[in-house]
């Protein structure tokens, strides 16, 4: 069972909160059984994990989200018309959720993108998104430059679920763009939506030739990671049939339905029912077991690789290319300041710390 309450932040709007009581959903997500190392960390402080999920509207993204973590992110989503749809920018949209599982707390963010696909030349789409990736970074470069450094809130990008559209023959020319603008800044991990519209061949077709073209066009998806040799042979077998799954074919529902005597999670059909959490119906368990077991490795790899591309970019450069939030971009002399702040804060910091020893010392000497 989940404890849960939302807040709720938008780029564009200031930032407003929202809490609704627990939603009486039955199972439970997986993210207790955590490796134990990090359990341990994280029942103290709780898990912070950002996800963004990027696709044309109608995709199946909310409802997959809700379905994932048992939540309802979405519950006062107005989905605009086609004529407010042309006027409308990418706006990006984080939603917190918090969720707590045996003890284990997991700080959800997930960060959606309302809009992207909808208009006629998606530019602007991919601006945005990169624009709100790289003002988390430049946030946590300041938080962690700054004193403040125990309490920083990490709301970088973890994961990025891109979703392809099960309809075409392939990816479009948008999501191989997007990709492509995309990969040295987040991992990110291809999903096929709304699965259940395809055949068990057709699903297979439609992956290998998403891999055939991931591969000619030099996109660089989330990669799994090799197990280790000394891993046990149950472990490596799950590793080899998620990465066998890739791009993950997916479907999501957020009605319980009645199957011979079971509650399953699932779409009616007049000729069936499709079983979301039914791993011969489609790969959503995969998708949340690579979720769960990889939430470390996701935060590992936006930390060692696209944070640090960010940060010596940014330090090469000297200066932000645009403040965090909002106004007009730096000047000159404004960077000027900006670097003699770092330079002060790091100068009182080491000064605490000096004046921490010299305590400890004198409280030794007078102990003695
Ligand atoms: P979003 O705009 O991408 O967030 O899409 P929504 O989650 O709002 O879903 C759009 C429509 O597709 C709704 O009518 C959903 O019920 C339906 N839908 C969501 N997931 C699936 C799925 O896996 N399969 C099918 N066939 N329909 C789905």
């Amino acid at each position: 069972m989940l404890g849960c309450c939302q807040t709720r932040r938008s780029e564009m709007s200031s930032e407003s909160v929202k809490t609704f009581s627990s939603l009486e959903t039955p199972g439970y997500v997986g993210f207790a059984n955590l490796p134990n190392q990090v359990h341990r960390k994280s029942v103290k402080k709780g898990f912070e994990f950002t996800l963004m999920v990027v696709g044309e509207s109608g995709l199946g993204k909310s409802t997959l989200v809700d379905s994932l973590f048992l939540t309802d992110l979405y519950s006062e989503r107005v989905i605009p018309d086609a004529v407010e749809k042309a006027k409308q920018t990418v706006k990006l949209d984080a939603s917190t959720v918090e969720i707590e599982e045996r003890g284990v707390k997991l700080r959800l963010t997930v960060v959606d993108t309302p809009g992207y696909g909808d208009a006629i030349d998606n530019h602007d789409s991919f601006r945005a998104i990169i624009q709100y990736i790289d003002d988390q970074f430049e946030r946590y470069l300041r938080d962690e430059s700054g004193l403040n450094r125990r309490n920083i809130v990490d709301n970088r990008i973890h994961c990025c679920f891109y979703f392809i559209s099960p309809f075409g023959h392939s990816l479009k020319p948008l999501d191989i763009e997007f990709m492509k603008q995309l990969h040295n800044k987040v991992n990110i991990v291809p999903v096929i939506a709304k699965a259940d519209c395809l055949t068990k061949k057709e699903v297979l077709r439609l992956k290998k030739k998403i891999m055939e073209e991931i591969e000619a066009n030099g996109i660089k998806i989330y990669p799994l990671p090799d197990c280790d040799s000394d891993e046990d042979d149950d472990y490596k077998e799950q590793v080899r049939q998620l990465k066998e799954a890739v791009p993950f074919a997916v479907c999501g529902a957020n009605t319980l339905l009645e199957v011979k005597g079971r509650k399953v999670r699932g779409r009616q059909y007049p000729w069936g029912v499709i079983e979301v959490e039914n791993p011969e119906h489609c790969d959503f368990i995969k998708l949340r077991t690579m979720l769960i077991t990889h939430m470390q490795d996701l935060q590992e790899v936006t930390q060692e690789v696209h944070y640090e591309n960010y940060r010596s970019e940014r330090l090469a450069k000297g200066a932000p290319k645009k403040p965090v939030e909002g106004g007009a971009a730096p000047s000159a002399s404004s960077n000027e300041k900006d670097r003699i702040l770092l330079e002060k804060e790091a100068e009182l910091r080491r000064m605490q710390e000096m004046l921490a020893k010299m305590q400890a010392q004198m409280q030794q000497t007078q102990n003695q």
